[in-house]
């Protein structure tokens, strides 16, 4: 019998009458012939009612506190909306995370699910029950109760959807879909149909909050169609599958953090192991950096920049300042008042010019780009938060993402596994080893085609990426990384890497530019090795970027730059240390190898 999942997210249970409506939903999918199961989150505003109710008890409520709290919300709406079936006339049984069997790990208020037993529920599928289980919620191993992070109800749907091998996902919000970017943000934001797993967790990683990030993970490593639509009409939605399944854009959607820090260490020595000390102790936080940037050195001494969420800045400057007194180097900036903006397009990856455009219309609009990081399928450029609407509007429109036309209603497509192994075998490793959401790496990568070029002490102003990557890309020139670093208020380093037979013709331009802004020096090198572990939310595993730098240092070789994206993170070091470096990651990551 096929089998629905249906979550639907806070405003959608706002009210009874709102809860009475989901309930139909539910009752109509069972009569169609499915198996349903819900998912539903706190109604409204609850869980934002519940953390100010506790911060006003304590600014710091213990975490395990917090999620005894914050799973409150949810336990409401699951037995509210039983009774609305049954006042339907139809069998319905509300579960709680721990009576379902999500199993967690012990981080509180950010935990990460294990396992889920399916017994249970198949149980009472099997009975003819919709059976309603409370979102974001699980159960650790001494019975503690565990919450999986804000928003967290999509992960808990799309993971029971990917245990019960469900035909469909179905996200009932209250947007008809997903958009191009978020719709409350920018009014002239489009609806799409479709768009695939790694665009959207890069995507909801860099901000659309419309889905939990970690929700397409389960998507991606399962291959579960999810379903966005809206609770408040029929109208078909927006679909998230297979990248083979959609159009390879070049820009398919813009995001925007706007509550992000940048933190920056200046005067740490440019040494192997220098990045892993810094931060290794933010990672134990699982805390998620972001925009991890460094200055060419200058007396042997560096400066390191990062971005995160502007609520856990306190706490990572915290950490990093307990390992700067061992490493020396001190933190001279933490600007809480900055904004990240990012655009994100598979087709990125293959065509040049992308990140020109998007630097060039900034610039156009006076807008100036503090760091920026690109990776394969994404750019990112943090700006002051002031010009973070304008920024998103600017690039939202060059991209012209507001002339976008939402195809027919999307096609949901049939589950295959591609003759890869079956979902009960990926199921089952993933239960019997590490966890469900475990780290899982694809691919552990050496590029050693590339070279690299960096002008230092480039003027920190609005409009000299542009016209650098503009003149680089009239010279035909693929460019892969780009980096631009912090220096000061007043100045910046801008690194970029590009195949090493076009390496002659970029210096020459980046030469020209560089006497025409009167930047100090081009820096460079021929022989580079990129080293990338590719996978599937690699930024929220906190890990994996602290694994590379941990196997590199213990090799003693050192990072000169730094990529870091949900599918990928890559980092470049010398050329001559590629082959060991390459060696040593393969051995760090031998466990999360599919
Ligand atoms: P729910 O309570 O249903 O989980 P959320 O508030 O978490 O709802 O997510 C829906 C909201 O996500 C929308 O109201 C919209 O403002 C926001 N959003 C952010 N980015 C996007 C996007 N790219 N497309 C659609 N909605 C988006
Ligand atoms: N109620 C939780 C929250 O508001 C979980 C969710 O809605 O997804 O974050
Ligand atoms: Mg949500």
């Amino acid at each position: 019998m096929p089998l629905v999942v249906q979550k639907f997210g806070g405003t959608s249970v706002a009210d009874s009458q709102k809860i009475l409506a989901a309930a139909r939903k539910a009752v109509r999918a069972q009569q169609q012939g499915n198996q349903v199961v819900m998912v539903v989150s706190a109604m409204g505003k609850n869980t934002d009612d519940l953390v100010a109710l506790a911060n006003e008890v304590n600014e710091r409520p213990p975490a395990r506190e917090m999620d005894m709290l914050l799973s409150t919300g949810e336990q409401v709406s699951v037995a509210l909306m039983a009774m609305a079936i049954d006042s339907l006339g139809y069998k319905a049984v509300s579960l709680t995370g721990g009576q379902i069997g999500i199993k967690t790990d012990s981080s509180h208020t950010k935990a990460r699910i294990q396992s889920i037993s399916t017994d249970r529920l198949k149980a009472l599928l099997d009975a003819g029950n919709i059976v309603i289980a409370a979102g974001f919620q699980g159960i650790d191993e001494n019975l503690n109760i565990t919450t999986l992070g804000r928003g967290g109800s999509d992960t808990t749907a799309v993971a029971l959807a990917a245990v019960l091998d469900a035909d469909e996902c179905e996200i009932y919000t209250d947007v008809d879909g997903i958009y191009t970017t978020d719709p409350r943000v920018l009014p002239e934001a489009r609806m799409v149909r479709q768009v695939c797993y790694d665009e959207m967790l890069e995507l909801a990683s860099l901000g659309a909050g419309v889905m939990h990030s970690r929700s397409v993970e389960f998507g991606k490593k399962f291959n579960v169609p999810i379903h966005v639509r809206s609770s408040l009409s029929d109208v078909p939605g927006s679909i998230i599958v297979d990248d083979a399944l959609t159009a390879s854009m070049a820009v398919s959607g813009a995001a925007l953090t706007k509550d992000e820090a940048l933190i920056s260490v200046f005067d740490v020595p440019d040494v192997p192991g220098t990045i892993h000390k810094i931060f290794s102790p933010i990672a134990d936080l699982k805390i998620t950096v972001d925009m991890i940037v460094q200055n060419v050195a200058e007396n042997g001494n560096t400066t390191v920049s990062f971005t995160v969420p502007r609520g856990e800045a306190a706490e990572a400057v915290e950490a990093v300042s307990h390992s700067l007194e061992e490493l020396g180097g001190r933190i001279g900036l933490v600007d809480q008042d900055v904004s990240k903006v990012s655009v994100v397009g598979l087709g990125m990856a293959k065509q040049t010019g992308v990140a020109n455009r998007m630097f060039r219309t900034l610039a156009e609009a006076s807008v100036n780009m503090e760091i920026i990081t690109t990776s394969e399928i994404k750019i990112s450029a943090l700006v002051k938060r002031e010009s973070a609407l304008k920024a998103l509007r600017t690039v939202h429109s060059q991209f012209e993402l507001d002339k976008i036309v939402a195809s027919d209603a999307p096609q949901i497509p049939e589950r295959t596994n591609d003759g890869g192994p079956s979902v009960e075998d990926v199921v089952r490793r993933l239960n019997e080893g590490m966890g469900m959401e475990a780290l899982m790496i694809d691919d552990i990568a050496l590029d050693d085609s590339q070279s690299r070029i960096t002008m230092s002490k480039v003027p920190n102003e609005p409009g000299i990426a542009a016209k650098l990557f503009d003149r680089i890309a009239e010279a035909g020139v693929f460019v892969d990384m780009i980096v631009q670093s912090y220096a000061s208020e007043k100045i910046a380093d801008i690194t970029f890497t590009m195949p090493r037979e076009q390496f002659e013709d970029a210096l020459k331009v980046a030469n020209q530019v560089c006497a025409e802004f009167g930047c100090e020096k081009v820096e460079s090198k021929k022989t580079i090795a990129k080293l990338s572990v590719s996978g599937v939310g690699l930024r929220s595993h906190t890990g994996v970027a602290i694994g590379m730098f941990k196997a590199l240092a213990d090799a003693s070789i050192n990072i000169e730059t730094i990529n870091t994206s949900e599918v990928r993170v890559n980092v470049v070091v010398d050329g001559a240390s590629g082959a060991t470096g390459i060696e040593c990651l393969r051995h760090q990551f031998a466990d999360a190898l599919r």
